[in-house]
């Protein structure tokens, strides 16, 4: 029999799109009156553009943000007719290609703003943008002294086509903090000075803030792919991305034994081990790796949460199953270690960092799996 590539690599990635269009259905709901953008930038969060995207449009999404130029590019092919952000602004001398593929830069400086606009008067046509403003995140956007500066410029303003108005929050993810309402205030004054623009603040976590930080577009990203948006409270979306590993071999080790590299674990009693074909290679971050009997580290066998043991390497990883019953696990088991038991948040937060980084840093060697996309249905 062919085999299929989920036999072949070991680790195997499954995108649920099914989980991914319902997360945007939720958001878009939550955002009441609000249009429901996504962000998409590094490749759908790492999770893949063109399934991403297409899933998104299915589901009714029609705004979408990227942080690249030649993101944008990309996504374009897939989506003609969506509206397309670059988050990053108008590269130096690239005006010519946005507009030949119609993506709006969120301008950031005067500068920008001066050289789309310039571009529109040799083009022949006021041309979309986005005004970003930074509103306290201190990063990217216009100060607010610069927007004055902006406003005042009648010959630039006269030739710009500003379509939204945005902003981007700090502390989303931390309602009281005083951040969330400084900046909300802001936006308000920003919005002030150019009544009848288009309006957006929210991220995710923006999105749970209330409708006084929903205005006319939110620009969800981690939460469509399963991230929690709301701390400290149990996450409201739908897991998207499922990593497995298969076990390639079962041992059993002695007390006093040592496991994996630098001999970092020592079994404490006689320990039943699987070996998973999963390592840091195929994104399971090398941080996981424990230093304890029962390290923070797990994955979900057979309805079982097992430690992680010893270190993380390139292409496997050790795990302690002497808790399952016996026989149980074979030789093909599969474990996971994203997914809807092991929380890409909870995972995080074991390795020391958060859901975005885990899910872009997802590897590229393992069989890549999409459950639930329309348009590969048979007709
Ligand atoms: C990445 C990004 C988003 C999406 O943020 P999430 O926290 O993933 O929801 C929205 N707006 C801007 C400007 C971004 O850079």
């Amino acid at each position: 029999m062919t085999p299929t590539p989920a036999d072949l690599a070991g680790a195997v990635l499954t995108i649920d799109l099914v989980a991914l269009k319902d997360n945007w259905r939720r958001l878009n709901t939550l955002a009441g009156k609000a249009e429901c953008g996504a962000a998409v930038k590094g490749n759908g969060y790492g999770l893949g553009i063109e399934p991403v995207a297409k899933a998104l449009w299915e589901a009714g999404c029609r705004s979408f943000f990227v942080a690249r130029p030649k993101e944008g590019e990309e996504l374009r092919k897939l989506l003609p007719h969506a509206t397309i952000y670059i988050l990053d602004g108008l590269f130096a001398g690239q005006a010519e290609f946005y507009a030949k593929l119609n993506l709006c830069p969120a301008l950031i400086s005067i500068e920008e703003a001066q050289e789309w606009a310039a571009f529109g008067r040799v083009y022949g046509r006021k041309l979309p943008c986005a005004i970003h403003v930074d509103t306290g995140i201190n990063r990217l956007g216009f100060s607010m002294a610069e927007f004055d500066s902006l406003l005042a410029d009648r010959f630039t303003m006269r030739e710009l086509n500003v379509t939204l108005l945005m902003s981007h929050l700090a502390c989303a993810d931390d309602p009281p903090h005083p951040l969330n309402q400084r900046q909300h205030d802001a936006f308000a004054a920003v919005r002030a000075k150019l009544p009848g623009v288009a309006a957006s603040l929210a991220n995710s976590s923006g999105v749970f803030l209330g409708d006084g930080f929903t205005h006319d577009l939110v620009r969800p990203g981690i939460a469509l792919y399963g991230g929690n948006p709301t701390l400290n409270v149990a996450n409201p979306m739908l897991p998207v991305a499922i990593l497995e590993g298969a076990v390639m071999q079962l041992r059993n080790v002695a007390a006093g034994d040592t496991v994996g590299y630098g001999a970092t674990w020592t079994a404490t009693r006689p320990t039943r081990i699987a070996i998973l074909g999963a390592g840091y290679k195929d994104g399971v971050p090398r941080a996981l790796s424990s230093r304890e009997p029962h390290g923070p580290a797990q994955v979900f066998i057979n309805c079982h949460r097992c430690p992680v043991i010893g270190r993380i390497s390139m292409d496997m990883m050790g795990v302690d199953i002497t808790d399952l019953p016996d026989g149980s696990v074979k030789r093909g088991t599969r474990a996971e270690m994203l997914g809807r038991h092991i929380g890409i948040d909870e995972a995080a937060s074991w390795a020391g960092t958060i859901s975005y980084e885990l899910l872009t840093r997802l590897g590229s060697r393992y069989a890549r799996l999409y459950t639930g996309l329309e348009s590969d249905r048979p007709a």
